[in-house]
């Protein structure tokens, strides 16, 4: 199955100069979704997964499916506010200002081996922040899944001491 063929481009969006990767006709396909959790199911077994983490809100979509297949459970990195328990939280950079990121405190238990599982690799902020997060819960990062790395952005550079594997490179 290509999958390349169920991801749109739309330029210039949400501004000037991006060019948005909309991955939402892969998941409006059963077959395509499907292929794409089973490829990153099958790289999260490979890494003898306990747990996959996954950031707010692509992450929760292509995580929870891919914990389900390997029968483990999912944690959700949320924006800050939205966990209710006491929280960890990461302040990061995006291209226009600041973001943050937060992870309940007793969700990853020491010494887990957790796999992260995201939609986009594009600077990497947003990983190397859900990294830090699981790092400080106690959590070992095995590895690290996307859909879609844009290497141009070179976030993988930013992550180099971890495994990476994209499914789809731009
Ligand atoms: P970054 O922190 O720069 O690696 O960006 C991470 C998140 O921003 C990804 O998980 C995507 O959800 C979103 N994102 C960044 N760039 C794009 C893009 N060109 N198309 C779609 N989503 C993007």
């Amino acid at each position: 199955m290509e999958l390349k063929d169920y991801v749109k481009t739309i330029p210039d969006f949400p501004k000037e100069g991006i060019q948005f990767k909309d991955i939402t006709p892969l998941i409006a396909d059963g077959q395509a979704l499907r292929y794409a959790v089973k490829q990153l199911a099958d790289y999260s077994r490979e890494k003898d997964a306990d747990l996959i983490v996954g950031p707010d809100a692509r992450g929760f979509i292509m995580g929870t499916p891919v914990a389900t297949a390997l029968n483990i459970g999912f944690v959700p990195v949320r924006k800050p506010g939205k966990l209710p328990r006491n929280t960890y939280t990461e302040t990061f950079m995006l291209e226009y200002g600041e973001a943050a990121l937060s992870i309940h405190k007793d969700d990853i238990k020491t010494g887990q081996r957790v796999v992260i599982v995201d939609d986009l690799l594009a600077t990497g902020g947003t990983i190397e922040a859900t990294i830090k997060l699981v790092e400080k819960s106690g959590g070992n990062v095995v590895g690290i899944a996307f859909l879609i790395e844009l290497a141009a952005l070179k976030g993988r550079h930013r992550i180099h001491q971890y495994p990476v594997h994209s499914l789809l490179v731009y």
